[in-house]
Parts: structure tokens; sequence; C-alpha cells
């Protein structure tokens, strides 16, 4: 029977330590890990996103600080926020919630948030760091499977990995934290020719593709390690997860696989980046 990679079990696990940590610094130094969240317009599931965030932290102690702006905000005035935001000291990470209005350059206000705060890893200094080796905070959704992979002692290492999608936020940083762990990694992408015959070699499978069951479940090797980043209203992935279980060797499921390890990755990077400034 194949493993389930339970990330519902395990974000729930690391919230119980999380709020211990909190605890502990708001003892010692009366200091509230702070997370600020910036939701520019009105889009209903970035409100949504926001939200849960929000309650994500209250569970768990820290504070969180909603920043929301217009519609109509422009590049200079959002990176105006972020750089108060920067600057103040009770604000330990800072969350722009994806996508900005289509007027804003988001990858300029990104790369304004100050590398010891971007705990939602998404500067391009903070990918630059993670895929050298280098001290950064990862992109939350590719940290949270990587720390799934770990928990359940999956091997990477000399495993051919095939990652179907290139975002900046997800595909990209995923195949760069695969590489690091020794895989041979193959990143496929629209304009990628023969996708099933890439997939059909992937030990490893990350679907990070946006469709819903596009990764279909004969393409999938046998005794493989399949991890379905997609969620979509439908309550199915990116992958078509349809009698998964007698072939593969460990999935995600979904939900409960990789979603939950997203918001968890946010507030233990969060909590990071306020022991670190704790003991500067
Ligand atoms: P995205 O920005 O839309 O990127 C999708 C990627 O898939 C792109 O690189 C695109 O290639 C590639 N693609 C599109 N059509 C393809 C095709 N026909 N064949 C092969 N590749 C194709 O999406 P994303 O933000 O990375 O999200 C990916 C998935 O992860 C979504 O289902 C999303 O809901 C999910 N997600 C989940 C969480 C979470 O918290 N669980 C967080 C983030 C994302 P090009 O680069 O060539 O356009």
């Amino acid at each position: 029977m194949a493993i389930v990679l339970d990330g519902k079990l395990l974000s729930q696990s690391t919230e119980k330590n999380l709020s211990k940590r909190v605890r502990l610094i708001r003892e010692r130094t009366k200091i509230v890990p702070t997370l600020a969240a910036i939701l520019v317009g009105s889009d209903p599931a970035s409100a949504t996103y926001v939200r849960m965030k929000g309650n994500a932290c209250a569970r768990i102690g820290i504070d969180s600080l909603k920043i929301e702006l217009s519609e109509n905000t422009s590049t200079s005035q959002l990176i105006e926020e972020i750089s108060k935001l920067n600057k103040n000291e009770n604000v330990h990470g800072i969350l722009l919630q994806h996508p900005v209005p289509k007027q804003i350059n988001e990858r300029k206000c990104f790369d304004s948030i100050s590398l010891e705060k971007d705990v939602d890893g998404v500067t391009c200094l903070g990918f630059g760091n993670m895929s050298m080796g280098a001290a950064a905070y990862g992109s939350c959704t590719a940290i949270g499977i990587m720390r799934l992979l770990k928990h359940y002692k999956i091997d990477i290492s000399g495993k051919h990995a095939v990652v179907v999608g290139r975002s900046p936020i997800l595909g990209k940083p995923m195949s760069m934290m695969l590489l690091n762990e020794n895989a041979t990694v193959t990143v496929c992408h629209s304009k990628t020719k023969d996708l099933a015959d890439h997939v059909r070699q992937a030990e490893i499978l990350v679907g990070a593709v946006g469709l819903p069951r596009f990764i279909k479940s004969d393409w999938i090797k046998q005794n493989s390690v399949v991890i379905d980043a997609g969620y979509h209203p439908e309550k199915c992935g990116d992958i078509d997860l349809h009698n998964i279980e007698s072939k593969c060797f460990a999935f995600t499921p979904v939900p409960g696989g990789v979603g939950p390890m997203t918001i968890n990755t946010l507030l233990l990077q969060t909590v990071e980046a306020c022991e670190r400034s704790v003991e500067k």
C-alpha cells in the first residue's frame, strides 16, 4: 500500500511545536512575532487566502497585521508601504498576496521586501541565495513539499525528478530545491514536447501546472513518489489520482497534502525570522 504524505497531520503537529516557540519568545522578550500581509484590490480568492493566513497566525500566537490597499494602487505606492514595513521593528515577516492588479510591477514590489523579512520566499535575492545553497527563506509551497519528503524519509538523491510547471513561486524554486538535494531534475512547461514521455520517467513527480487532473494517471511510473501541488474548485489537483494507491510508492492526497504545508511553512518561516531578529 502506498505511503500517504499527509500534510494535514504534519502541519498540525508542527503548529503545536511552533506555538511553544512563540510562547517562549513572548515570555523571554515580550516580543510578539508579527506577520504583515498586504492585500491589494478586492479579488475574493486573495482575500480568502489572507484571511486563512491570519487565522493560522492566531492559532499559534503570532500577530498579523493586514494592510489593505485599493485596486488602483500604483507600484510606487505599494513599494512605499513595503519600505515602511521593512523599517518597522515590530514586523518580522512580510507577505504580499499574489496576484496584484495589472498596473503594478509585481516583481519590483516583491524585490523591495527586505531579505530578512521575505518569509514567503518571493524575492530574486532569496531565490538566488537558496539556489546557491546560502541562507534564505524559500517559496512556501516548495519548502512545504521538501519538508513533507524529509518527514516521510523519501530518498531524493540520485532520483529522477520531473517538475511540471516553472512558475517563479513554485516550479522554479521546487526544481532548484530538488537539484540541491541531488535529484536529476527535468522541468516541463507549456512548450515542452511529449510531456507524457517525460512524466513516465519520473521517480519523483511534482504537478504544478494549474490545470485540473491535467497529468494522467497512466503516465505515472510504477513505484514513484507523486506530489500534487494543485487544488481546484472541483476538489482535485493537477494530477489524476485515480487508482494512485495501487501504483505509486507515496503520494500527496488532495486535499490534505501540499495545501496545508504552504501556510504552515509561512508560519514556520515567520517564527524563524522573529527568532533571528531577537538573536541579533
Ligand atoms: P502558474 O503560475 O499558472 O504556472 C503554471 C505552470 O504550468 C507554468 O510554468 C506553465 O508553463 C505550465 N503549464 C501550463 N500549461 C501547461 C501545459 N499544457 N503543459 C505543461 N506545462 C504547462 O501556476 P502556479 O502558481 O505555479 O501554480 C501551479 C499549481 O499549484 C496550481 O494548481 C496552483 O493552484 C497550485 N498552487 C498551490 C499552492 C498551495 O498552497 N497548495 C500554492 C501555489 C500554487 P509556462 O511557464 O510555459 O507558461
